[in-house]
């Protein structure tokens, strides 16, 4: 029960601050404060209320802790003054009540007690006071006490409003960083597939879709790991090229010719294995990867399968193309340090196979890879001995086989290389051809050998009628210059056209027989005479002879060398001879090597001959020497 104290008025009227400046009542945002009075005692609590009252609070009185706790959770007050000792439920049970249900648990609650022992007060802060003003009381510090709950509560619920902000502000940041990653993740995702179709671009080819020629380094790299790896594995590739392909591009159209392309890719994939890697290497080039080699013979076993495969016919827009391949086939050795040196070797492996039979295979072999290098070496070597004056021609006699007299000579080209010495024409002229320096080293070799042969007429070393052979390549012959450079050769040196004589093998005529044909009935308008040369050898087709101008045939002398041993031979140059009177082609023994074959040639009516056994390819100076020596003879004779 709460007793009204004597001291109270007076200190009442001992207060400083007048009732009628409620200047603290107000709290945060200037809301009116709110502050529920319990007490059982009608006069307190009217008294308390109006001491509120004049500070501007709102108030609001119960005289029992029940009513006090219905009116709080209904409207719930900003702090509770609460008298402890209440009939019924004391302030203790009221406080508990009240910090026990939510709404109403953070109300500040100060007890106003008579109550003044330690006990009473440490129980009161137990079940949750916020504070205990002793009765009696002063206003003043009642006040003040209010005023602290009030502030410290504006500020606990700020720090809870800045903690809840704060709790929002990191859930959205969170959820700004969770989209942030969702979208990094997306774009990520994005890239990849941007890039592995970047990298399924750059691997393979658009026209067939097999992988390409990087894809394969990349193969073939691994294979060589696996190979320094492992002590028994083995592999193996192959190289495909198309035969003749251009003609199908040129005749049949770009279109059909890369539908041609990608039916041979369906059919090879046929017989690629799931370990093997099948490639387009580019244009009509393809390759085959045989990662594991079970059998030292399955790549040929596979090249021969590819062939087949490849044989039959392919329909194309209701039309039928044939197709065969050239192959090259290479083993994987350790000593192979780069992917694309296996590549280069099929390569020319492949290249041997097509130039030995279009539709063959061939196994690189490393001193094909040498000869290859020496022939690269050769044609730089060659170029520069055509700009040094390296070369040098000589000249072989060829004679009247019943009198022995000169009838002619065969210019014959030497190169002395400077570090290799002698390097025999039959080396370097296919070199030459091979890479179009012929034209050059012909036009040089017929402009020496005129002028020479017109000196050595001049200088009355030779006769008149004295013939000049001249050795003609299939390229030269086949040059659009070819006839405009004989003519200035002519016109420049002075020498006679009926003096010379070129010689072409067979081949020279046969490749290109329309062509040919004209060249040669220019040459003969000229009475530039034309000669056979290794005749035999070649195609051997007597039957074409009488469709050139061709004044002379010379035998080869593989058929010369056995004229002594097999009669076969013999009769065959008997028949070679037969047919060149008939024709009214004059005929020429070449290599004869012996008195022999010499006297055999003569019975069998053989006019010319050439061969060691009557000289050797001479230097100008030795032929001139020659010519003044017969000469000698002749006359001392
Ligand atoms: P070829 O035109 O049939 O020349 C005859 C070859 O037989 C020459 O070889 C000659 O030295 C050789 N020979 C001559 N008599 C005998 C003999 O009794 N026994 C033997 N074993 N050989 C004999 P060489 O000079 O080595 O020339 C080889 C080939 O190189 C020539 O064959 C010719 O096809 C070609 N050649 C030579 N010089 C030239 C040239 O200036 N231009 C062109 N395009 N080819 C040339
Ligand atoms: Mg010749
Ligand atoms: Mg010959």
């Amino acid at each position: 029960m709460m007793a009204l104290m004597p001291k109270f008025p007076m200190l009442l009227m001992n207060s400083a601050r007048h009732p009628s400046q409620p200047t603290q009542a107000l709290g945060i945002g200037s809301r009116q404060m709110y502050i529920l009075v319990v007490d059982d005692k009608p006069q307190n609590l009217r008294l308390l209320a109006d001491l509120l009252s004049a500070e501007g609070y709102s108030v609001r009185k119960s005289l029992n802790g029940s009513m006090a706790i219905t009116a709080a959770q209904a409207s719930p007050p900003d702090l509770i003054l609460l008298d402890i000792m209440m009939p019924e439920m004391d302030g203790y049970e009221v406080c508990r009540q009240l910090k026990a249900a939510a709404a109403t648990a953070t109300i500040p609650v100060i007890f106003l007690s008579a109550l003044d022992e330690a006990f009473d007060k440490v129980r009161a802060f137990q079940v949750g006071a916020a504070d205990y003003v002793t009765k009696p009381f002063q206003v003043e510090e009642v006040l003040v006490r209010i005023k602290n709950q009030l502030a410290l509560r504006a500020a606990q619920q700020q720090i809870q409003q800045l903690n809840a902000d704060l709790e929002a502000r990191v859930q959205e940041r969170t959820h700004q960083l969770e989209q942030a990653m969702l979208d990094l993740r997306q774009e990520a995702a994005e890239r990849q597939l941007v890039q592995a179709q970047l990298l399924d671009l750059a691997l393979h080819d658009p026209l067939t879709g097999l992988p390409n020629r990087a894809y394969l380094l990349d193969r073939l790299a691994q294979s060589l790991d696996d190979l320094a790896a492992t002590a028994d594995h083995s592999f193996a590739l192959l190289f495909l090229d198309c035969d003749r392909f251009k003609l199908i591009n040129d005749s049949l159209g770009y279109s059909l010719g890369d539908a041609l392309l990608q039916a041979i890719a369906e059919r090879l994939q046929q017989l690629a294995q799931p370990q093997d890697t099948l490639v387009r290497l580019g244009g009509d080039e393809f390759a085959l990867l045989l990662a594991v080699c079970e059998e030292p013979s399955q790549p040929m076993q596979v090249a021969r399968q590819i062939q087949q495969l490849l044989s039959a016919p392919f329909c194309l827009r209701q039309r039928e193309v044939f197709v065969s391949v050239s192959i090259g086939i290479v083993f994987g050795e350790r000593s192979y340090e780069q992917p694309e040196h296996l590549l280069r070797d099929a390569d020319t492996a492949m290249h041997r196979a097509k130039a030995r039979q279009r539709g063959s295979y061939h196994i690189f072999d490393p001193a094909l890879y040498l000869a290859t290098l020496h022939a690269l070496q050769l044609e730089t070597d060659l170029r520069h001995a055509l700009q040094r004056r390296e070369l040098e021609l000589h000249y072989q006699p060829i004679v009247d086989l019943a009198s022995g007299n000169l009838f002619g000579v065969e210019a014959l080209v030497r190169w002395s290389h400077p570090t290799r010495g002698f390097i025999p024409p039959d080396r370097f002229i296919p070199v030459a051809e091979e890479t179009g320096l012929i034209i050059e080293l012909g036009a040089w070799v017929l402009e020496t050998a005129c002028q020479q042969a017109y000196d050595w007429q001049r200088a009355g070393l030779v006769a008149a009628d004295f013939t000049l052979g001249v050795n003609i390549s299939v390229h030269q012959f086949a040059h659009p210059q070819f006839l405009q450079q004989i003519d200035q050769v002519l016109a420049e040196t002075g020498f006679s056209s009926t003096c010379l004589k070129l010689e072409m093998t067979e081949s020279a005529i046969m490749d290109n027989t329309q062509q040919a044909a004209a060249t040669m009935q220019a040459l003969r308008d000229r009475q530039i005479r034309l000669s056979i040369d290794d005749f035999g050898t070649g195609y051997s087709s007597l039957s074409y002879l009488h469709l050139f101008p061709v004044d002379t045939l010379k035998i080869d002398r593989t058929f010369i060398q056995h004229l002594s041993e097999a009669e076969k031979t013999l009769n065959l140059v008997a028949a070679i001879l037969g047919m060149a009177k008939a024709l009214g082609i004059v005929a020429i023994a070449e290599g004869i090597e012996t008195a022999e074959q010499a006297q055999l040639l003569r019975q069998l009516d053989c006019n010319l001959g050439q061969g060691y056994w009557f000289a050797r390819p001479l230097t100008a100076t030795a032929f001139a020497e020659h010519c003044c020596q017969s000469a000698e003879e002749s006359a001392a004779g």
